[in-house]
């Protein structure tokens, strides 16, 4: 959502900060911290000061960490599993499920990486191993992605466990290692492979999506996300006899790649949609009316409004979600300044539109580089895909209905996302993952993955209020 100053915009916020108002004079008690969010709070501090990035960190010591709490909660041993591969002994990851007693139910995840992006301490105002609660935040490392929602499921398990809840449904928390770090490890794809078993359940709850405020704190949308594209790198090769730079010849690998990757530059994959994009310009049509609202609207149409395409096609963001993106990231040519380049490759980074496969979309780059010469392959073993996780009134309403309960008036938007989260790993494997934590944010205000990263307490607590209410819907029982 790029245009804040539109008329259409500001005449909703007032409608919003009504609505809020009351979510506001609701939340002005948690903000005083009750004793079950000071628990929370010494969870999530735990949990954050934990190191847990590749270079330097351990999940295994966090997983452990949070095992303990569970197993003090009166969750049963044989019911937690801290799975450590055998390659990769920081790495580890947990699995716990809260048991109903009704023989043969189904199973409800609660998907959550403890993992985080590397943080050097120089470049940080802040230590970002050390959880600070500064002007209504909570600044470090993961305070935002993803230790909030694993802090928070933890939490969540902890105490229906000590309540002695009974679900109707199994509630399984899968807390992961290697989320942000694919190209080396992954645990949920590990587990996958390895612990089938272990991760089956009907559908999960996941990281990727979370509310949308502007930055006066009145909430706009609570976004859930319902598929993501697929990630791809290509690479497209030249290659050349080479010799002395003195005699030059026309062929040379670097100008024959040159043409190939300006070519790719000028092509642009067919528009689609599919019920999730569909559902997310729709809705969001209404949210920011004016004419980007109203081109919104006409891009649904049949065949879609040119005029209104174009225009929305010039915001990357809008543009990473009406079709498949290919562009190049990474170049690498020659070997010797006074020597003909005997070698010329790019790195092509494609985000693939749900439906299509990554040797398709090879294809493509095949035909419109149209150069027998330029060999174009897959960087990485292609990962699965599938389309995106329905949209179903089973997952919706709920999501609705406690929207409606906390921030009446805010209405809940799906949307696919062009980034990647560890659910492209578990909708293909048949457990349709969505992204959904009822966190708000302003934009750019978490700075996840950059330097003093955070969350506003305030976002938080709500949050977990939300996640509270709406899996006790989803697993039932008391
Ligand atoms: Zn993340």
């Amino acid at each position: 959502m790029r245009n804040y100053n539109s008329p259409g915009f500001l005449i909703f916020s007032c409608l919003v900060l009504a609505g809020s108002w009351i979510g506001v004079s609701m939340n002005a008690s948690a903000a005083e911290h009750t004793d079950e969010q000071r628990v929370f709070r010494g969870l999530y501090k735990e949990l954050v000061e934990i190191n847990t990035t590749l270079s330097s960190g351990s999940c295994t010591k966090a997983a452990n960490a949070m095992a303990a709490r569970l197993r003090a909660s009166g969750v049963p041993d044989n019911d937690i599993h801290i799975i450590v591969p055998p390659d990769w002994p920081d790495q580890g990851n947990l699995i716990a499920t809260l048991r109903s007693s009704i023989a043969d139910t189904d199973t409800v995840m609660l998907l959550a990486h403890i993992d985080v992006v590397e943080a050097n301490r120089e470049d940080w105002e802040r230590d970002p191993f050390t959880l600070i609660e500064e002007n209504g935040y909570f600044y470090g490392r993961g305070t935002a992605d993803d230790k909030s929602m694993a802090a928070i499921f933890v939490d969540l398990m902890v105490r229906l466990s000590r309540s002695g809840y009974q679900p109707e449904r199994n509630m399984k928390l899968a807390l992961t290692c290697g989320e942000e770090t694919p190209n080396t490890f992954n645990g949920a794809s590990y587990l996958l492979k390895n612990h089938r078993e272990l991760m089956d359940a009907s559908f999960a709850l996941n990281e990727g999506g979370g509310g949308r405020m502007n930055n006066d704190g009145t909430k706009v949308y609570n976004g859930v996300q319902a598929g993501e594209k697929t990630y791809q790198d290509y690479q497209l090769e030249v290659t050349n006899p080479g010799g002395h730079s003195s005699r030059p010849r026309p062929d040379n690998a670097i100008y024959r790649l040159s043409k190939a990757l300006d070519r790719i530059s000028s092509y642009t994959f067919p528009v689609e949609f599919n019920d999730t994009t569909r559902a997310y310009f729709r809705q969001l049509s209404g949210i920011v009316s004016g004419q980007i609202g109203d081109d919104m609207l006409a891009i649904l149409d049949t065949p879609p409004d040119q005029d209104s395409l174009s225009r929305l096609l010039e915001s990357p963001s809008y543009n990473s979600i009406l079709h498949t993106t290919c562009i190049t990231t990474m170049l690498s040519a020659g070997h010797a300044p006074n020597a003909l380049p005997q070698k010329a490759s790019a790195n092509v980074n494609c985000r693939i539109f749900p439906g299509h496969t990554q040797e398709e979309i090879r294809q493509v780059l095949e035909q419109v580089v149209s150069d027998a010469e330029v060999v174009v392959t897959l960087k990485d073993p292609p990962e699965s895909t599938s389309p995106p996780p329905p949209l179903s009134r089973e997952i919706m309403e709920p999501i609705e209905r406690v929207t409606e309960q906390m921030w009446p008036g805010v209405p809940v938007l799906p949307s696919m996302i062009a980034g990647g989260t560890d659910g492209r790993f578990l909708t293909p494997a048949g457990i349709p993952t969505y992204g959904v934590s009822g966190i708000f944010y302003a934009p750019g205000e978490s700075n996840a993955h950059g330097l003093n990263e955070k969350v506003s307490v305030k976002s938080l607590y709500e949050g977990r209020e939300f996640l509270d209410r709406l899996v006790r819907i989803y697993i039932g029982g008391e």
